[in-house]
């Protein structure tokens, strides 16, 4: 019977984060429609496939398709395109769910093309109505949130990083490990890695990150972003911020936070001096809670905040990291 399938990729004896999630979301789908959730694992050829698809039964995969190939391990889209087009002609499934990171990205929608499936992309939640697969998502830079049902199957559907509850891991659960064997010619890379750049960085990633502290052109210069530092450390926060403040060289490109930065998802956001423009609240619509500190109180952030200080940075910055390293006793 046609299953949800989720992609998920070997990290040592585990699997990405993310897999989880999907397993999760997946569950729920599967569930409702009352068919079969399974797993496809795309690994290098150095690794055994055995401990990446015991997390995967744990999460609640009955079987996992597992595909390996030196050429995997190498980032190459194309190879993960053949390799993933193999495992779902074998597994015949009705829904693909990836993760939106690269290799969702650069991969699921010519996987739907080739599949002669649909595809939707971004979703930040997942439901079964009708019989059909309705996904959430945002639209017009994150202003609005719309839902849409793609029919022609398999649908495949990216997902954004931290939107869905990770699958709670039983290791009593097992599953059938199904070998895809792959063979992969060269002659298709159209990309070659010419180099890779392992970013400098401490504290939790901005992408996965549950608090993340931004900072904009209201910070006023690179030595202030110092006391941003100073809550991000008492809050176990990763740090962004605006494209301002990024143009600015105050900080790396890497920080920024928008429709040409990063998406993040986290519980939490405190945006220090960042106006809201809709550029940069196009990554922001997966946060759960918005906090806002800002001089202006018709700066557009406080429309999407849920709660704002209206007040100068410099000041109420120290006072919270004060408070907060109080009550967490830190
Ligand atoms: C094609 C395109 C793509 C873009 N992509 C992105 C993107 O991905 N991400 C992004 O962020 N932007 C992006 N931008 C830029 C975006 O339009 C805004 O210019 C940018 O987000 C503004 O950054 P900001 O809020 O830090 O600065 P400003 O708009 O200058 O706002 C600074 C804020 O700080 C407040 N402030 C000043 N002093 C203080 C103080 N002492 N204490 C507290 N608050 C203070 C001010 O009241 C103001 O609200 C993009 C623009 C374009 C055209």
């Amino acid at each position: 019977m046609p299953g949800i399938v989720i992609v998920a990729t070997a990290e040592g004896q585990g699997t990405n984060p993310a897999a989880l999630e999907l397993l999760g979301g997946g569950a729920g789908l599967a569930k409702a429609l009352g068919c079969p959730l399974e797993a496809v694992l795309v690994s290098g050829s150095g690794t055994d496939p055995a401990g990446p698809a015991a997390k995967l039964f744990a999460g609640g995969a009955r079987r996992v398709y597992s595909v390996r190939h030196e050429r995997l391990g190498n980032g190459s889209p194309e190879a993960a395109l053949e390799a993933l087009t193999a495992a779902c002609r074998r597994a015949e499934p009705r829904v693909v769910l990836f993760s939106a990171d690269r290799l969702g990205l650069e991969v699921a929608p010519r996987l739907a093309h080739r599949l002669g499936g649909s595809m939707i992309t971004d979703a930040v939640a997942l439901e079964v109505r009708d019989g059909d697969v309705v996904a959430t998502r945002p639209a017009f830079g994150g202003k609005a949130m719309e839902q849409v049902a793609a029919r022609a199957t398999p649908q495949v559907v990216t997902v954004k990083l931290r939107a869905l509850e990770p699958a709670a891991l039983d290791e009593s659960r097992s599953g059938e490990l199904v070998e895809v064997p792959v063979d992969l010619d060269p002659g298709v890379d159209r990309v070659k890695l010419v180099e890779r750049v392992e970013e400098a960085a401490e504290g939790p990633k901005l992408e996965t990150a549950r608090v993340v502290i931004g900072g904009g052109r209201g910070v006023g210069g690179a030595e202030n972003f110092k006391q941003l530092e100073e809550l991000a450390r008492v809050l176990g926060a990763a740090l962004g911020a605006s494209r301002a403040a990024v143009d600015e060289g105050w900080v790396p490109a890497s920080w920024q936070i928008g429709q040409t930065g990063k998406a993040i998802a986290s519980d939490l956001y405190i945006a220090v001096g960042i106006s809201g423009a809709s550029q940069h609240t196009a990554g922001i619509s997966g946060v759960k809670t918005i906090v806002a500190i800002n001089t202006d109180p018709e700066a557009p952030i406080f429309e999407r905040a849920h709660l704002g200080v209206v007040g100068d940075h410099k000041a109420v910055v120290p006072a919270l990291t004060a408070r907060l390293k109080e009550l967490l006793g830190k």
